[in-house]
């Protein structure tokens, strides 16, 4: 299995070093969500501003630049959701979103 290298914590001097995302080289991500999600995040495009905030609250780091969701790894718990000051993602239950 993959795991990502990990590093000593670096103060950032810059959104950019933040060490969150699935892309950053330390990673916060080692495994798949265990398939119990119950609800999952839909983001409405034209309301995001691209702050960004989503991407650095994810617990999961399932959150990527372009405030794409990878739902392999979104466990479904609404932090991003909750903290969006746009209220550009909403929740929706697991089975409900349309082909
Ligand atoms: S917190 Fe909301 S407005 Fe900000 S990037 Fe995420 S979805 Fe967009
Ligand atoms: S619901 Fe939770 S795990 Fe999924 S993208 Fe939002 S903050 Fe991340």
């Amino acid at each position: 299995m993959y795991k990502p290298h990990i590093t000593g914590f670096l103060m950032p001097e810059s959104l950019e070093q933040m060490p969150f995302g699935p892309s950053s080289p330390a990673g916060v991500i080692v495994e798949g969500n265990a398939g119990w999600r119950v609800q999952r995040p839909v983001v409405d495009h034209e309301k995001c501003i691209r702050c960004q905030i989503c991407w650095c609250l994810c617990p999961e780091g399932a959150i990527d630049r372009a405030i794409a969701i990878d739902m392999e790894f979104c466990k479904g718990c609404g932090i991003c959701a909750h903290e969006c000051p746009k209220k550009a993602i909403i929740m929706e239950r697991e089975g409900d979103e349309q082909a």
